[in-house]
């Protein structure tokens, strides 16, 4: 298949860029990494007049910023790059161990971090990890910025906050404190493809290994990522022994509700939620006592 017929730009400047889609928002479609924007195009799941290469964009939009209290992933970022970054990699392990379960090395070459979160796929690891980091998403357009929260950011599938004239410029995370450990763990037919579901967990433990702070999301049960606030609640003044993450299971398979699809029960997919959760913790456990 080929796409229909669109102009092409390649803005230099980022007010170029941000120019062309006020002017052309509604008819547009930024390109980043083309991982999901170039097949939709050529199957014609999605039709524009317009496509913005931001590709060509300078400003240190493809170097990860690394300071002291955060870590900031800019907009042409590749996953890759993440991945293979040893300061990333140990600054923010959970996003590391989710990279390498999108997709395949030769697709996350070129798909971007920013790309994956704008395109907001229900089954994608990025949007869950990035809501258990509780990222900040800084947006811009022509008329100014403005920053969002993750639960502000995911509306539905496939669909953000980001308005057709807005750009996600970049993903900002704080540092974990000390004593901060986090597991990824997800289920797929093949290595590579979509997740049926996945689980993002990020924990902080004291010296006791009791937990002091907890946030979970999940990836494949939802519209958008689903915080599992019962779990989160489960844990947080408790240690990680087996009755808990038992409980942690049960109390996960009670409070979500996914769909049935092609590729799955909502059944199946509540069973596998509940034991993703429990290995996550799992996980987690371990890292802290090593
Ligand atoms: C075979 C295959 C398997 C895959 N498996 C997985 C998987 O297991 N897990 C997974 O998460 N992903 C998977 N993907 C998708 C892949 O991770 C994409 O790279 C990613 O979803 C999109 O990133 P991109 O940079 O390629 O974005 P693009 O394809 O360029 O863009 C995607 C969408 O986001 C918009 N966009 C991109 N960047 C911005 C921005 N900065 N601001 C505003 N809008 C923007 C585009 O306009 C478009 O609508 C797979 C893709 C393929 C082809």
């Amino acid at each position: 298949m080929k796409p229909g017929r669109f102009a092409y730009h390649a803005p230099r400047e980022l007010d170029e860029a941000l120019a062309l889609l006020k002017e052309y928002g509604d008819d547009a479609k930024v390109l980043a990494g083309g991982q999901s924007l170039m097949p939709m195009l050529n199957f014609r799941l999605a039709r524009i007049d317009h496509l913005i290469d931001v590709n060509r964009l300078g400003g240190g939009l493809d170097e990860p910023r690394v300071e002291a209290d955060t870590i900031t992933i800019p907009a042409l970022v590749r996953q890759r790059q993440v991945e293979r970054s040893p300061e990333l990699t140990r600054a923010l392990p959970l996003l590391a161990s989710a990279l390498r379960q999108v997709a395949h090395p030769q697709i996350r070459n070129r798909g971007t971090v920013c790309g994956s979160l704008a395109h907001a796929d229900p089954a994608a690891e990025l949007p869950s990890v990035m809501t258990a980091l509780d990222a900040r998403f800084t947006v811009v357009s022509a008329d100014g910025v403005r920053t969002l929260g993750a639960a502000d950011f995911f509306l539905f599938h496939l669909t953000t906050a980001l308005e057709a004239e807005e750009l996600l410029l970049e993903v900002t995370i704080d540092r974990p404190p000390a004593g901060t450990h986090s597991a990824f763990r997800e289920f797929a037919t093949r290595q590579g493809d979509f997740a049926l579901a996945g689980v993002a967990v990020t924990c902080g433990l004291d010296d006791d290994g009791v937990v002091t702070g907890c946030r979970v999301a999940a990836a494949g049960i939802a519209p958008t990522p689903r915080r599992l606030t019962a779990v989160e609640g489960l844990t947080v003044g408790n240690r990680l022994d087996d009755a808990l993450l038992a409980g942690a299971e049960a109390a996960a398979r009670a409070e979500i509700d996914p769909t049935s699809d092609i590729h799955a029960s909502a059944a199946y997919r509540r069973r596998l939620t509940g034991v993703l959760v429990r290995r996550a913790l799992a996980d987690v456990r371990e890292a802290a006592h090593a």
